[in-house]
């Protein structure tokens, strides 16, 4: 490609909304342009950068055994009314009508389009285990599209469906794509990280996040320096500090604390460690009041809560929702509760807390789970950074992460709401188990400049560099210098390698300027001094590193520089 003929707008000013690095450089680099929030068109050197991660995904998919197919964008009602995902999905899905006022969606995922057309084509165990995939843009309406194309309403992601027989056939194909998955953003250039993820009301352990590690990242993840727990912190355990203490179970007491609602007016009124209360916190679970206690120091892990209860509709109650209940508000205590009543663990496991009375003024003193009061039990509140691992003790430690991609076990989840079955050997009806991994092709683009940059640019990773070499004649005016670049470019694309001669009418300097911002991974600078020493300078982005290569055998030479370059 000749950079005259490319369309690449590239600017020296930030645009003021792009709030992240990536952003901010994608739009510098002419790599794509705003259409509306959270919508965006890509311009020739940033499809060629989707294209790059996209083959990847495609190679490894493909390797892994799952057929590429492609699925409608528009999706009709019916089918997410059969999942039940219709009334439930909420405001991110992209509603739309047909001209007879037919509901329909643009798929923000496409589990129901793929159980429905594996059901209605496979019938027997014989076909089994199948893998199919897409990429293709998806449609989320997200509350809040912004840092460009790491969260936008418009994307391209690839999504894979598998359909086994059993439990362990999900296991082999939930093993093949975490495997993929690995080989996949390895390849594209990535620090990153498997992590344990949340698989909603279905429970297990069964989903993994792939983080790739970033400051930016909207996720907080926690991971273990002694062995490879990793976790998202909307999952993650830990084991506390500090052992509960063998103390004797002390005898309860009620005592008068006006107006102390927080747990900062009780633990500094009766002077007493925050540790040694307990925090009510009231919510609403698919209607029904509950009431979770976690130590008052603690922060409450509503994800948790929401999957240990299996709720669907799950929110904070309201001053109205509380009235109902009976509550007191600033004085919930759990003893006596008729309220469903979920205790945190370090709450059951230790002793004498504090708690409010469900009167008006007044806490008790010495409260023991068991003895005083009952409940389900469970880990709700967050892990914390510092405290021990769940799996080994050590100590986990916090980073941030951006996600690029989840392999998730779906089990039977939608085979049994939707009727998809096959029949096994005895000819029985049975319904498909199933598994979804997604990868979203435009946020893993974002990350790897999250990961690689400087303050001149972007530095591509080669794998996904829109072009592996640029060549920079210093001046397209001088024929020598020109004749050598052409002649570079010609045996270089003879030689497959993806290569940009920049024969633009510019300064050196902007030449040199747009090939950093754009982030090449090698530039070949032509110029006279060089050139009257039968040799022609490189320069490597990620490194900096330059030096003269000779002119007679530039593409050998070009190539085993390429060859050191990650
Ligand atoms: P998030 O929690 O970030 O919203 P998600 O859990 O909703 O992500 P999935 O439904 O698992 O995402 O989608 C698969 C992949 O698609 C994600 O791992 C991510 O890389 C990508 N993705 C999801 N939402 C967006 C978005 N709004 N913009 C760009 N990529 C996205
Ligand atoms: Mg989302």
């Amino acid at each position: 490609m000749r950079y005259s003929q490319l369309f690449a707008p590239t600017l020296r000013e930030v645009p003021s909304e792009a709030e992240i690095v990536s952003h901010q450089l994608m739009f510098r680099a002419g790599m794509m342009r705003k259409v509306a929030s959270g919508i965006y068109s890509y311009l020739p050197l940033g499809w060629r950068v989707l294209d790059k991660v996209s083959d990847i995904v495609r190679e490894e998919m493909n390797a892994a055994g799952a057929q590429e197919l492609m699925f409608p964008i528009v999706q009709p009602a019916e089918l997410w009314q059969s999942s039940g995902r219709w009334a439930v999905y909420g405001d991110e899905m992209w509603r739309v009508k047909d001209r007879h006022g037919r509901d329909f969606c643009l798929g923000p995922t496409h589990e129901e389009v793929a159980t429905n057309t594996v059901m209605n084509d496979i019938n027997s165990y014989k076909q089994l285990p199948l893998m199919i995939y897409q990429i293709q843009n998806k449609y989320r309406d997200e509350r809040r599209p912004r840092f460009g194309l790491m969260r936008s309403r418009e994307f391209i992601m690839k999504d894979c469906y598998s359909f086994d027989r059993d439990d362990a056939g999900l296991d082999v194909s939930y093993g093949k794509m975490y495997d993929a998955y690995v080989k996949i953003f390895t390849r594209c250039g990535l620090d990153f990280r498997p992590v344990r993820a949340d698989n909603g009301a279905i429970g297990g352990s069964s989903s993994h996040e792939f983080m790739v590690l970033a400051e930016n990242g909207e996720a907080e993840i926690l991971y273990c320096d002694g062995c490879d727990y990793a976790a998202n912190i909307e999952i993650a355990e830990s084991i506390p500090l500090e052992t509960v203490a063998a103390e004797e179970e002390k005898a309860a007491e009620k005592v008068l604390t006006p107006d102390c609602r927080t747990i900062e007016d009780v633990a500094s009124f009766l002077k007493m460690d925050k540790k040694k209360t307990m925090k009510a916190l009231f919510y609403m679970a698919d209607e029904k009041p509950v009431l979770i206690f976690i130590r008052g120091d603690r922060t409450l892990n509503e994800i948790k809560v929401q999957n240990a209860l299996g709720a669907n509709l799950f929110y904070m109650g309201a001053d109205i929702d509380l009235e109902n209940a009976g509550l007191v508000r600033g004085f919930i205590g759990p003893c006596g509760q008729k309220v469903r009543v979920l205790v945190d663990k370090e709450i059951a496991e230790g002793k004498n807390f504090c708690c409010g009375a469900n009167e008006e003024g007044y806490h008790l003193l010495n409260i023991n789970f068991g003895r005083d009061f009952d409940g389900e039990v469970g880990f709700f509140r967050m892990a914390e950074a510092g405290e021990k691992c769940p799996v080994c003790g050590g100590t986990l430690r916090s980073a941030r992460g951006i996600e690029v991609g989840q392999v998730f076990k779906l089990g039977k989840k939608y085979s049994v709401s939707m009727g998809a079955e096959y029949l096994d050997e005895n000819g029985k009806a049975q319904p498909f188990v199933m598994g979804c991994y997604g990868i979203g092709v435009g946020r893993t683009m974002a990350a790897s400049i999250e990961q690689n940059f400087d303050e001149n640019g972007i530095i591509w990773p080669k794998a996904i560099a829109p072009f592996e070499v640029v060549i920079v004649p210093v001046s397209e005016k001088n024929e020598r210098q020109m004749r050598a670049a052409e002649e570079l470019y010609a045996s270089l694309n003879e030689n497959g390698v993806e290569v940009l001669l920049d024969d633009r009418s510019e300064r050196a300097g902007v030449k040199f300027k747009d090939a950093d911002l754009i982030g090449f991974p090698l530039r070949i600078t032509v110029g006279d001094k060089s050139l009257d020493k039968g040799m022609l300078e490189y320069k490597i982005r990620k490194t900096g590193e330059s030096g003269l290569i000779p002119l007679e055998n530039g593409v050998d030479e070009v190539k085993a520089l390429l060859s050191r370059i990650d």
